[in-house]
This record gives structure tokens, C-alpha cells and sequence, in this order.
């Protein structure tokens, strides 16, 4: 034996002997084997099986379609070592074994590959088994299952076609439901499938049980690489390099009669996280049953009272599995013969409000330390609670057209489309939001539900794949709604007495279930939920960076204090000037030839500063707020030159018509106007705007106006602190390059502020410091922290000028393509390039505080509310970062994860035999102390 390619399910230790870890036990056997295999050694109740590796899988995907080396004789040697524990032989009439054919990747991808029940069926094995066992409808539903799955499957023929004799035999049979299908029925069914089977493939049904196996387990290896799995992997993000483990394990009965049953049960509510099984159950049925929807399900709590014995059972492996494996569990099981078998558990999927929910309850349960509930949620799960929920009053009065189960919460507006490649084009192409309708959802519409804003299904429940793949993705979805009957054929849908077209605008409420017409106006949910303040409280504790705002009007800086602020990191001062009454002002200021008529501009501005300003103090009383000094790149403020050439052109045709001298020489002086101020935009415009007369280097030109912006400031100031407002005002000196430009401004603002300060009788103490975002500033970090008291990383320029690309343009032209064909990981303007603008900036602090030791450093740039720079400028040693107001509750999280991991938190010990917990003595600083408290 080369190497070993197939292990037993009570063979994790020969497994765990070739592996690091219990991650290397995922990655050899895939997520559903390690578990089946983890289930057998803590003495859960698992049917006995093998798994084929994920390596064999790969090794046969690289010799196109053909098992090298001896991977089939080791499935078949260990075929015969379940019939030895099983006393049941594969394909013998007398004591059959049946075997289920099942993918199992390393990460979950629910319903995207392949699985075939009841294998080792055929028709001698059949007659055989109602021989034994005397109920020949349960057989022959058994093997009809096998015929369509191998079908489907391995012959890759269309589910339709099975499901149509199905229902034919219902109509002819005058019944409504599978289960009341008699005995014939399914032997008539079973006939005319394997004619289906050898007529739309041109080959029979495999009589020989070896046969199906071995195309069963083909077909698997080969659903890994199907387009919806591809796609799938795609949009979570999953490498498609590992291949999926095939699991065969020995058939348990669902579908026994009345003592029968199976179902999925996840251990907690996964919308809410509320404690307790939550799921479907399904008497006298097979697995498939329930997660397709297409019978209706019952809640789980109704197995209470129909097996209590194995739904107490039930319970208390639930309680241990979660405790096992310290998460909520998505659990398959089955009852055979009023015997409880499990068949899966895997970490569930769950929304954002659960997983928050979740993580802290686990906290107070004992099964996680905080740290670890901190790592467990995800930057973008905190995000979830930032996102629109419909307006309410809005929603009461909306009209509700139908409402269903509310499987994955959120509001989504959008047009209706029924189908998931009409979904994709409407939304892709045409940028039209989009919500899919279907009657119910398959894998091959994923890419339909991820260009959608909602999903919304007729049919389905809790655990069916609409529901999942959802909330995986945070899409809102309401599925089941019963009352929709959806007419694929004329693109409409009905509900009572209303029919609405496809590319209807409706409205969605995941959290609620319901489905509205029309388009209802969004709001901000609220943040305050109860779960999500106290994680948020640990995380406070845990980091040790400070999360600023960038904030331009009182009513952000307001906001953003109230989403957990330290202080406004960057105040924009020329987005003060764009409101309509303020603009023309700031253009004359700009286009100003003359000294007086400049000062006159400036002199009109100044009050408006100053009342700018004492809006932004007073909001973050006691709070630092940089202040930055004007930063317009001109071609944003002057005016636009075409439409100025335009004007002017009329203005000369109109002279070619006036009569009277008065009505000419009126007009000529227009014309001198026009063209006065026409050659003033020529001589302003700049071929390289962002790389031109900018930041401090416009101050340079034109002191006057970093004078009026020091008086406006610290008179603001002053008026604030009379009214006992404690400010803490820092300026901030844009587009350094050089330290003189720095000097020069200093000086200017120093002299200013100190005439200020003498007029109003008052003290104002304030730092002074510049923006690190021209190469060269960094690279003479040392000496520019000679004239600064801070630095703030201005990360956009810094970008645009490490890189040489354009800010402005470069995301609509080859950056896209670059981003394609992976010639970059991530586009550098939203997550920090580490390699190159990142070492620049860690070699800026290390230069700034060899001068400046106690040099405050930041960052406000747009990459200061994205998670992974978050954790970079934790690494760096930055004091804070700054961002958008909407982003601070996710900073604050991305720093305290940053922390926490630095001290050597892991979020998932899989098993607790990996359960190494750091120390807790990693850190220095706040944390260590906070984590020493919650560590005990
Ligand atoms: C920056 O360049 O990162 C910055 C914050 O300044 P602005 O975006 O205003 O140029
Ligand atoms: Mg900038």
C-alpha cells in the first residue's frame, strides 16, 4: 500500500497520527468525516462507515477522471470491514447492507455537491429485503430514491423527469402526498425509472452493487468541480485546491414506517441564537424530505411528544456536541425503528444576530472566554447592525402581500425576477436591485441569490437551501410563503386576488417574514441590542488602539460620538464650503486676482468656520478633534471650463443681434467678464489636479487664508471653552512633502493663534502635527516629527503617490482587470497594500518616534475602517485610527480582534483536544490586565 487513501470512521487516531492537528484531520477527511469520525469516539451514535480522503480526490481530479494507484481496492477492503462490524453483506438478498454515497469538503458548502442514498439496491437485493423485512413499500420507495439519485447524479439527467411520474402516479392514485403512495405504486415508479434511466442514457441501471459504488463515488470527486460549487467556493471564499472526502456510510431508515422518521435540527435558533433545538422533522421519511421542501415539515418540538425517548435523546447529544465543540450544531438525524442515529454535525450556519447572541451567551454558559466570543464574531457581522431595516410606520402602512418564514433577516427592495439567470443579468448588467422569486431555490441558482438583494421562496423551510445560503451571505430571505403561487411560464406570480409581472417593485422583510408591494423606505437598525453592547463592551477592553471619526459637520461628529467615537480624526474643512450659499464664495476666495478682493472672500468666510467649528467642539466635548487646514484639489472648486467656453460663445452670438448701443455695451462688458474669468480657470487648471496645487502647498501660496482658518478655529475655540466646553483642538497641515512647508505654516498659525488668544483673554492649548500621505514625507519622517506634535496617515495620496495611480480613475480602468487576473490580492484603496504602502508607513512611525517618542500617530484614510488595516495599524503601534462614522462600531471590533489574536487567541478550537489556551501573560498594557480578570 502506497499510502493510505481510506480511513474508518473509528480510525481517527491512524488519522491524527499523519496530521498536525484536528485542522489537518479536516483538511484530510473533509468537515463531514473528521465529524462522523469525532461522533464515533465520544460515543454518539453513528452508523459505521468509511471516508475516501480529499487527497484521493484530488490524485483522482489529476488523472481526469480515474482512480490511480490503489484507492479502489482500499474502498473495497474497507467495504468488506463494514459488512464484518455490520453482519450484512453489500449486494447479498439475504442480509443486505445499503450505503449512502456523501461529499464532505473540508468547509461546509451546503447542497453544492453530491450525495446518493441507498446504494447496494437492485432488484434481487429488493425482493430479497421484503422478504426479510415485509414491507415492500418501503423498499421499493428506497430503490426508486437510489434509481433517481444515480440518475440525477451520475447520469446527470433532470430531476423533472422523475419528479413528473411521480406526480403522475399521484394524480392516478387520487392522493396529495408521497407517503400515502402504496406499495405498487412505488414498484410501478421503480420500473419506469430504470426505463427513464436507460432511455435518457443510453445505459441501464447498474444491476452490480460494486458498479454503483464506484460511479457514485466518481460522480462525487466530480461534483467539486460542477459550476455551482465553483461559483460557491468563489463567493465564500474557499480554495479550490482541496478537493472533497467522499463518506460511505451504512443506510439507516428514515422511511420505515411510523416508528421512522429524520430530521435537521440546528442546537440553537439560528436567526436569533435564541437557546434550544430549532428545526424540521418528518415522520416515515428520508433525509432529502426535508431539506427539499417538498413535504410539509414539522416543528422539532412535535418529536417530543411522537418519540420521546429519542427527542430527549436527541437533546442531550445536541447539549453535547455543542459542549464538545464549544459552537452551535447543525445536526442530520434519523430514527430507524424508533432508534436514534446521527448522521452529521458541523458548526451551523447562522445571521449576524445569532452569531452575536450566540458568542455571549456561550461566554455566560461557560463554554467560551471572552476573548474567544470576540474572535468568534466577524467585523462584517457588527457591520449587519449598521445596515437599513424598513421604516416603520412605512411598513405598517405598506401593503402586505403575503408572509412566510423569516429564515434570514434584513430589508431588501427590488424587482422581481423568477429566475436566477434573469436575477444575475438585471442585477450585474442593467444595475437594477433585484429580488429573486422562486418557488424553491437549488444550488445552480447561487448565482442568481449572491446578484440579488433578497430571495424569496413558495416553498421550503428553516434548513432548506434558500434558507441557508442566505444567511450565509447575509442575504435577507423570506421562504415558505404558501400563499404565492408562482406561474413560471407567463412570469407572473398570484396571491389571493393580486398578480403581480415579474420586474414588480417589491419589498422584503427577512427579520419579519413578510413580503410587501412597492418600494418601503429603509432605516439604520438599532445598535443598542443587548448582546451586541455587551460584546462590544469586552471588545473595548480588549484593544488597545483608539477608533477616531472623520467627521465634517457637527451632525456626523454627533453621530459618530454616539457610535463610540474617541474624536474626530479628520474634519475636512473644505467639505465645509460645498453647500450651494458657501461655494461661490470659496470660488471668488480661489479665483481671487487681488489681495482685497481675496480678504474680502475670506472675511465673508470666517464667520462660517467659526460656527462650523463650534458645532464640531461642542459635539465632542472633551474629545480631541484635528482640524485639517484646507485641502482642495482646485479642479473640484473652480468653475467647469467647457460650460464656461459655452457661455461665452453665446454671449458673442447674441451680440450679432442687439440693436441698441446700451443692450451692446451692456453685453460687451459681460463678454470682458466672462473672459476674464475664463483665462483665470485656464491659468488655474492643472494637467495633474491631485498631484498639483494641493494641501498645504495652495497655504503656501495664499497665507491669508491659513491666517483666517487659525482666527475662525481658535476663536471658535475660545467661545467654547467660555461656555465650559472642553476643547482639545489639533491642526493638521495637509500634503507635506517637505518640512518647511511645515515650518512656514506653523509659524503662520502660531502667530495667529496667539493674537487670538490675547484678543479673547483666554489660553487655548492645541497640538500641531501634518498628514503623512506623500512618500517623501515618510521617508524624512524624523525630521518632519521635529516641527510636528502627531502624524496622521493620509492612506488615499499615500496609495494614489506609492503606487503612481490615480485615486480618481485607476477603479474604473486597469486596476479592475489588475484585481481580475489576481495581479493584485485586493484593491489597495480599500484594504492597505502591506507589502509596499504599509512598510513605508511602519517605517514613518518608527523614524517619527525615534525622534517624537511620545509622537501621537493615526491614520484617515479610507483604510481606517477596514478590518484587515484595522489589525496592521494595531501591529504598527498606532495610536488610532479614523473613519467613517458609519464604520466605528466595526473598527472598534477590528482592533480589539487585533489584540486579542496578538496575544495568541484562537476563535475555534475545533475539538477540545486542541483547547490551548495562551496564558494570558502574552500582553502588556490594558489588555493583559482586563484579560487576567476574564482568563481566571
Ligand atoms: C487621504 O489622502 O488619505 C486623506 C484622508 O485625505 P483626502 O482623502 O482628503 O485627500
Ligand atoms: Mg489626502
Amino acid at each position: 500500500m502506497d499510502r493510505k487513501w481510506v480511513y474508518l470512521f473509528t480510525e481517527l487516531e491512524a488519522v491524527e497520527s499523519t496530521v498536525a492537528d484536528w485542522e489537518g484531520v479536516r483538511t484530510l477527511l473533509g468537515g463531514k468525516g473528521a465529524n462522523l469520525a469525532e461522533m464515533s469516539r465520544i460515543g454518539v451514535p453513528v452508523p459505521p462507515g468509511f471516508t475516501v480522503t480529499t487527497e484521493a480526490c484530488i490524485a483522482y481530479l489529476a488523472e481526469e477522471g480515474r482512480f490511480p494507484s490503489d484507492i479502489w481496492a482500499q474502498e473495497l477492503d474497507a467495504l468488506k470491514r463494514i459488512e464484518a462490524l455490520t453482519g450484512k453483506e453489500f449486494g447479498n438478498p439475504k442480509k443486505p447492507l445499503l450505503v449512502s454515497c456523501r461529499s464532505g469538503a473540508k468547509f461546509s458548502m451546503p447542497g453544492m455537491m453530491d450525495t446518493i442514498l441507498n446504494l447496494g439496491l437492485n432488484d434481487e437485493v429488493a425482493e430479497g429485503m421484503v422478504t426479510l423485512i415485509g414491507d415492500a413499500r418501503f423498499v421499493y420507495d428506497s430503490y426508486r430514491r437510489l434509481i433517481q439519485m444515480f440518475g440525477t447524479v451520475v447520469r446527470e439527467i433532470d430531476d423533472e423527469v422523475f419528479d413528473e411520474v411521480i406526480e403522475q402516479r399521484r394524480l392516478e392514485a387520487g392522493v396529495a402526498t408521497d407517503p400515502e403512495l402504496a406499495a405498487e405504486d412505488w414498484m410501478a415508479v421503480t420500473q419506469r425509472f430504470k426505463e427513464l434511466v436507460k432511455i435518457h442514457s443510453h445505459a441501464p441501471f447498474p444491476q452490480d452493487p460494486i458498479e454503483q459504488l464506484k460511479a457514485a463515488t466518481e460522480a462525487v470527486f466530480d461534483s467539486w468541480n460542477t459550476r455551482r460549487a465553483v461559483d460557491y467556493r468563489n463567493a465564500s471564499g474557499i480554495p479550490h485546491d482541496l478537493g472533497t472526502g467522499v463518506n460511505i456510510v451504512t443506510m439507516v431508515f428514515g422511511n420505515m414506517g411510523e416508528t421512522s422518521g429524520t430530521g435537521v435540527v440546528m442546537s440553537r435558533n439560528p436567526s436569533t441564537g435564541e437557546p434550544g433545538l430549532h428545526g424540521d422533522f418528518l415522520v416515515n421519511a428520508q433525509g432529502e424530505d426535508v431539506v427539499a421542501g417538498t413535504r410539509q415539515t414539522f416543528e422539532i418540538s412535535a418529536m417530543a411528544e411522537r418519540f420521546p425517548q429519542a427527542y430527549q435523546q436527541l437533546c442531550d447529544i445536541a447539549d453535547l456536541l455543542e459542549r464538545h465543540y464549544r459552537n452551535m450544531q447543525d445536526i442530520e438525524f434519523t430514527i430507524e425503528g424508533g432508534k436514534l442515529w446521527l448522521l452529521q454535525t458541523r458548526n451551523g450556519k447562522r445571521t449576524a444576530q445569532a452569531e452575536v447572541r450566540i458568542a455571549v451567551d456561550m461566554v455566560d454558559e461557560g463554554l467560551l472566554k471572552r476573548e474567544e466570543a470576540v474572535l468568534r464574531v466577524s467585523p462584517e457581522q457588527v457591520d449587519f447592525y449598521l445596515h437599513p431595516q424598513f421604516d416603520e410606520t412605512a411598513r405598517r402602512n405598506a401593503q402586505l402581500i403575503a408572509t412566510g418564514l423569516n429564515v434570514s433577516p434584513g430589508a431588501a427592495v427590488g424587482l422581481v425576477a423568477f429566475d436566477a439567470d434573469t436575477a444575475e443579468r438585471w442585477a450585474k448588467d442593467e444595475g437594477k436591485p433585484v429580488i429573486m422569486v422562486r418557488p424553491e431555490t437549488k444550488p445552480d441558482d447561487v448565482h442568481g441569490m449572491l446578484a440579488a438583494e433578497g430571495i424569496v421562496t413558495s416553498r421550503g423551510g428553516r434548513t432548506s437551501h434558500a434558507a441557508l445560503v442566505a444567511r450565509q451571505f447575509g442575504k435577507p430571505a423570506v421562504v415558505g410563503v404558501e400563499a404565492l403561487e408562482i406561474d413560471l411560464d407567463d412570469r407572473e406570480a398570484r396571491v389571493g386576488d393580486l398578480t403581480f409581472r415579474e420586474g414588480t417593485e417589491i419589498s422584503i422583510d427577512g427579520a419579519r417574514g413578510e413580503v410587501y408591494l412597492g418600494a418601503l423606505p429603509k432605516v439604520i437598525p438599532d445598535i443598542q441590542d443587548a448582546w451586541l453592547s455587551r460584546l462590544m463592551e469586552w471588545a473595548d477592553d480588549f484593544r488597545t488602539l483608539e477608533v477616531w471619526a472623520n467627521a465634517d459637520y457637527p451632525e456626523d461628529a454627533e453621530r459618530a460620538r454616539s457610535l463610540g467615537a474617541q474624536g474626530i480624526g479628520l474634519c475636512r474643512t473644505e467639505h465645509m464650503f460645498f453647500e450651494e450659499d458657501r461655494l461661490p464664495i470659496m470660488r471668488e476666495m480661489i479665483m481671487a486676482r487681488a489681495h482685497h478682493e481675496r480678504e474680502s472672500a475670506l472675511d465673508r468666510l470666517l464667520p462660517l468656520q467659526r460656527g462650523d467649528f463650534e458645532g464640531l467642539f461642542r459635539a465632542m466635548d472633551g474629545l480631541p478633534v484635528v482640524v485639517r487646514l484646507l485641502d482642495p484639489p482646485l479642479h473640484e472648486f473652480l468653475p467647469d471650463h467647457k460650460e464656461l467656453m459655452r457661455e461665452l460663445a453665446e454671449l458673442k452670438l447674441r451680440l450679432q443681434h442687439l440693436d441698441t448701443l446700451r443692450e451692446i455695451d451692456n453685453t460687451l462688458e459681460e463678454i470682458r467678464a466672462k473672459q476674464d474669468f475664463l483665462e483665470r480657470t485656464e491659468e488655474l487648471l492643472e494637467t495633474n489636479p491631485m498631484l498639483g496645487t494641493r494641501g498645504v502647498r495652495l497655504a503656501m501660496l495664499l497665507p491669508e487664508l491659513t491666517r483666517m482658518q487659525a482666527r475662525a478655529l481658535f476663536q471658535a475655540a475660545a467661545e467654547c471653552v467660555r461656555d465650559g466646553v472642553d476643547v482639545k483642538v489639533e491642526v493638521m497641515i495637509p500634503l507635506v512633502s517637505h518640512v518647511n512647508e511645515l515650518r512656514t505654516q506653523r509659524r503662520i498659525v502660531e502667530a495667529e493663534a496667539r493674537q487670538v488668544m490675547d484678543e479673547e483673554e483666554r489660553e487655548i492649548p492645541y497640538k500641531l502635527g501634518t498628514m503623512i500621505e506623500i512618500p517623501r514625507a515618510a521617508l524624512v519622517a524624523d525630521v518632519i516629527a521635529g516641527d510636528a506634535e502627531f502624524f496622521s496617515f493620509g492612506t488615499n495620496d499615500l496609495t494614489q503617490t506609492v503606487f503612481g495611480m490615480s485615486r480618481d480613475d485607476a477603479e474604473q480602468g486597469f486596476l479592475i482587470k489588475y484585481l481580475e487576473d489576481g495581479v493584485l490580492a485586493d484593491n489597495p484603496f480599500a484594504t492597505l497594500d502591506q507589502e509596499g504602502v504599509g512598510r513605508i508607513m511602519r517605517q514613518a512611525v518608527e523614524l517619527g518616534r525615534k525622534t517624537r517618542p511620545d509622537l501621537e500617530i493615526g491614520i484617515c484614510g479610507e483604510h481606517g475602517g477596514d478590518p484587515r488595516s484595522v489589525e496592521f495599524c494595531h501591529e504598527i503601534g498606532l495610536n488610532y485610527v479614523s473613519c467613517s462614522p458609519f464604520r466605528v462600531p466595526v473598527a472598534r471590533f477590528a482592533a480589539a480582534q487585533a489584540a486579542v489574536r496578538e496575544a495568541g487567541w484562537k476563535p475555534m478550537p475545533a475539538a477540545p483536544r486542541d483547547m490551548k489556551r495562551p496564558s494570558g501573560k502574552a500582553k502588556a498594557g490594558k489588555a493583559s490586565k482586563k484579560e487576567a480578570a476574564v482568563t481566571t
